[in-house]
């Protein structure tokens, strides 16, 4: 069991979680009904919450063999493309990724439920941030 599996179990509160992402290269990707979109190598942060099943929704965006449905699968099923870390919060979603620095490189990115005006829900934090 890994630490945010475990940490999961431990705590029935924790509901939103943050998926530290490396893009090796740069890569040029279609996002759904996004359209198509140029992302730079580094670091991003995607903030997205499960009220239930935190576990099974994370365990899924690790997994590459999946159907692609949301904005999130497409990029994390690309090559050079890997999470490298996990974390959870009992924060809600919105305030947490508010708080995130970083800038947009996808308007409307994991936003379509967002009523926060959040702008988008994946982050780019740049090419060396540690
Ligand atoms: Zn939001």
């Amino acid at each position: 069991m890994r630490d945010w599996e475990r940490q999961a179990a431990l705590d029935a509160r924790l509901r939103t979680y943050q998926l530290h992402i490396v893009v090796g290269r740069p890569r040029i990707l279609d996002i759904g009904r996004l359209g198509t979109f140029r992302f730079p190598a580094g670091r991003y942060l995607y903030t997205g919450s499960a009220r239930r099943n935190l576990i099974a929704r994370v365990r899924r965006h690790l997994s590459r063999d999946k159907k692609l449905r949301w904005h999130i699968d497409y990029l994390l099923t690309a090559h050079a493309v890997k999470v490298v870390e996990v974390s959870l919060s009992r924060d809600a979603e919105c305030p947490l990724n508010q708080r995130a620095a970083g800038e947009i490189i996808v308007p409307g990115f994991g936003a379509s439920d967002c009523r926060a005006r959040c702008g988008s829900h994946l982050r780019y934090l740049g090419e060396n941030t540690p």
